[in-house]
């Protein structure tokens, strides 16, 4: 039997609550209710999957979490400041690896993984640039367009993108989709590398090995979510 991952309004050790999302899409006369009141929290610097069918609304969920899109129900609580809409939020608080990479074809992939800096008014950081890149086996093609790389490359670069300021919290959708094994642990293990840095982060993955590497697992069915593992501390 599944316990429900419904958050705790007293917990103050929380980064961010989700409560009794909602979100319904027109496809032509049908509505499709993706969420019905999915309800979670994710806590400071801990990694957790969402894991679930096709289908199920993991993309959904992240698509909310970073403001891509509004839910038409529920609320997410932000324990910092909540002040920020969700929409709003700078890279250094939220940042993502949406399916689709989301990579800039004029871009070096080192000039990729650079822009949040550059976008953020932040100094250089060549060495921490070319850690992220050697450590997801990158090095090489740091000035390569990102179409001269395997979509597993092109995938890993915009993890490096997404990890280069130390984001509060990292969005994954499917952030093993384009890796074989080996890849996929190099992936798991740079997510474990970031939460010692303090980065939370949820991934939304098919990848039972995914398991071997957060520290919980929640689990979404038709549009709602269940903690489906919790490792012994
Ligand atoms: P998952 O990521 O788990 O595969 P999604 O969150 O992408 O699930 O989708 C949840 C449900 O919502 C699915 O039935 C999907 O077809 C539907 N859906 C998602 N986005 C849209 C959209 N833009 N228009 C219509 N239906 C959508
Ligand atoms: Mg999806």
């Amino acid at each position: 039997m599944m316990a429900p991952a419904a958050p705790d309004r007293t917990d103050r050790d929380v980064l961010v609550a989700v409560r009794g999302l909602t979100k319904s899409y027109r496809r032509g006369p049908e509505e499709v209710h993706a969420l019905r009141g999915a309800s979670f929290v994710l806590r400071p610097g801990e990694s957790v999957a969402l894991m679930g069918p096709s289908g199920s609304g993991k993309t959904t969920v992240l698509n909310l979490l970073c403001g891509w899109e509004q839910p038409d129900g529920g609320e997410i609580q932000w324990s910092h400041d909540d002040a920020v809409p969700a929409g709003d939020r700078p890279w250094s608080d939220v940042a993502v690896v949406p399916q689709d990479l989301g990579l800039m074809e004029d871009l070096s992939v080192r000039e990729n993984v650079e822009l949040p800096l550059r976008l953020s008014g932040r100094p250089d950081q060549a060495g921490r640039v070319e850690a992220l890149l050697t450590g997801l086996g990158l090095d090489g093609y740091q000035d390569r367009a990102p179409h001269e790389l395997s979509l597993g490359e092109q995938q890993r670069a915009a993890l490096a993108r997404a990890l280069i300021l130390s984001p509060r919290l990292l969005l994954a959708d499917e952030p093993t989709g384009h890796q074989d094994a080996g890849w996929g642990r190099a992936v798991f293990t740079a997510f474990r590398l970031a939460a010692r840095e303090g980065t939370s982060s949820l991934m939304a993955t098919h990848n039972p090995e995914a398991l071997k590497f957060v520290d919980r697992a929640l689990a979404m069915r038709d549009g709602l979510i269940h903690e489906l593992e919790r490792r012994p501390d």
